[in-house]
């Protein structure tokens, strides 16, 4: 058979922005010819449409997957519902294959539209390329899902069948010629028009060969003390491939196993329950779909959230008064990424101490980081707040003074992103209020002009949250 003879398959790609183990791009490479597409689609994505960050991470993504490509990836912009049965028709495609993706809106789409092709006719196949086990494979004896981690995990995953071996990317692969009715990337407008995105740009490498150095990097330096060191924000003892991942440059199969090549050991087993917890994450956005807009727990639905511009400005901007979230928030606007541990006192500040609503937390991190996740962040946010399924509860107040003493105690990480009080000795760093004015004057901090006297009490304003939490259980 000639090449021009053999059918042309249309491989769609979306979060699987990689050649290697991509089960729709193999299989499509088998027997056709393949046309490979991405569509950026807003319109179906709503209020979900993706923030700055992921968009600028998305530009460079689709232009390290386009040279993987020989330069043959077609982008669209719109309904993919519309545009895919266009390209259908105007090349003459046998079959379109992806690999699947989790969020609600997405799986209503893509049900519509493989329906619609199959009615015509058509070979419409989708494949799991992005978690180590679908929503469908882990239940509870009685069919219904998980609500808390543990559980879901250990008695759920682990005794599933295993995640399947990551496959190379295709031996041969026959790309058809470029489509004349795509666009260019440029036309994506995916790039900021203030150049924000250049302070992200030494922080990164984005694509597939990225993705597997930060693997590679992490397997040397990072496991071996991850249980540990996951904790302290100054020492690089997690992955930082959480963007990576979001986009699919590399799969969670192959991470897994990879990382299982190595020593069995309890920083191994930490390390893949961190990865359960995003199985967990997109578990319950699957079941639950209303996720990322309503509490889990409906009771939250009468607490009286705060609307205030001036505190959720100053949380957003790094100048809240309180060193350790706002070191947070800096890094998060200056590298489009935080650490673990200081989202999670960010976001315990905002909802607990300055009584601002977790959606509205939500929405920045959304626009913000480079790994916004639909799953993820509405799970993780939910569980801040203690309004989410297998949440730390209500009570769990994270002290932002305390959890810089503890978990960065030299300030290494605080004083690089705030560093108008890097010469504060240690001892005050987390309160710098109650340093003497000679040890302020000395460090060249002047409170309310060079770093902000502290917004809210957190004694206090952990009171009034006690009281309005516990005000939900009557
Ligand atoms: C308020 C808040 C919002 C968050 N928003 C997001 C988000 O939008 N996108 C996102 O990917 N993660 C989010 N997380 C989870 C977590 O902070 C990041 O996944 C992690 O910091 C990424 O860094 P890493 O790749 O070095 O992680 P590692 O520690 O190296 O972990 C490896 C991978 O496991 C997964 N993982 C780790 N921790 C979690 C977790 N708690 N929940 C779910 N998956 C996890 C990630 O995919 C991560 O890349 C959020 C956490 C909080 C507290």
């Amino acid at each position: 058979m000639s090449e021009k003879e053999r059918p042309l398959v249309i491989c769609w790609f979306r979060q699987d922005l990689r050649v290697g183990d991509n089960l729709a791009l193999r299989n499509a490479a088998q027997q056709s010819r393949v046309l490979p597409i991405f569509i950026l689609d807003d319109k179906s994505a709503g209020s979900l449409r993706k923030g700055a960050a992921s968009r600028w991470w998305l530009h460079h993504s689709l232009a390290d997957l386009n040279k993987s490509l020989d330069g043959k990836l077609n982008l669209y912009v719109g309904d993919a519902a519309e545009i895919i049965p266009t390209i259908v028709k105007q090349h003459q495609a046998a079959g379109v294959y992806w690999n699947r993706c989790y969020e609600p809106w997405r799986v209503e789409r893509d049900s519509k539209i493989k329906a619609a092709l199959i009615n015509q006719g058509i070979e419409a196949k989708s494949f799991n390329g992005s978690l180590l086990w679908e929503p469908n494979q882990i239940a509870k004896k009685d069919g219904t899902p998980y609500r808390v981690f543990t559980p879901f995990y250990k008695r759920g995953c682990l005794h599933a069948e295993p995640p399947r071996e990551p496959l190379p990317a295709p031996d041969t692969l026959a790309i058809a010629a470029k489509d004349s009715a795509a666009v260019g990337l440029e036309e994506l407008n995916l790039l900021p028009k203030i150049g924000w995105d250049k302070q992200l740009e030494p922080h990164w490498q984005i694509g597939e060969e990225g993705a597997k150095q930060a693997l590679d990097r992490f397997l040397e330096d990072g496991l071996t003390n991850y249980k540990q060191g996951r904790n302290f924000p100054s020492l690089q003892s997690t992955s930082r491939l959480s963007p990576h991942l979001h986009w699919g440059e590399i799969s969670p199969h192959q991470i897994w196993y990879e990382t299982c090549q190595a020593e069995p050991s309890e920083n191994l087993d930490h390390f893949c329950s961190e990865l359960g917890w995003r199985e967990f994450s997109y578990s319950l956005l699957f079941h639950f779909p209303t996720l990322p807009q309503e509490n889990f727990q409906k009771k939250f639905d009468r607490f009286k959230w705060q609307k205030n511009d001036r505190l959720l400005t100053a949380w957003q901007k790094g100048q809240t008064g309180y060193p350790l979230v706002d070191a947070g928030m800096r890094e998060l606007w200056q590298t489009g990424y935080m650490h673990n541990r200081v989202r999670m006192v960010v976001g315990s500040f905002l909802v607990k101490n300055l009584l601002l609503d977790w959606r509205d937390g939500a929405a920045w991190f959304w626009d913000t980081l480079v790994d916004a996740d639909e799953a993820n962040n509405s799970a993780s946010w939910q569980w801040v707040a203690g309004c989410g399924a297998d949440a730390a509860p209500y009570f769990r107040i994270f002290n932002p003074i305390t959890q810089g003493e503890k978990f960065d105690a030299e300030g290494e990480y605080t004083r690089k992103w705030v560093p108008e009080l890097a010469q504060l000795p240690k001892k005050y760093l987390y309160k710098p209020w109650e340093a003497p004015p000679l040890v302020l004057l000395e460090a060249g901090v002047t409170l309310g002009e060079t770093y902000p006297e502290p917004l809210v009490d957190v004694k206090e304003s952990r009171e009034k949250a006690l009281a309005a939490f516990k005000e939900l259980k009557t």
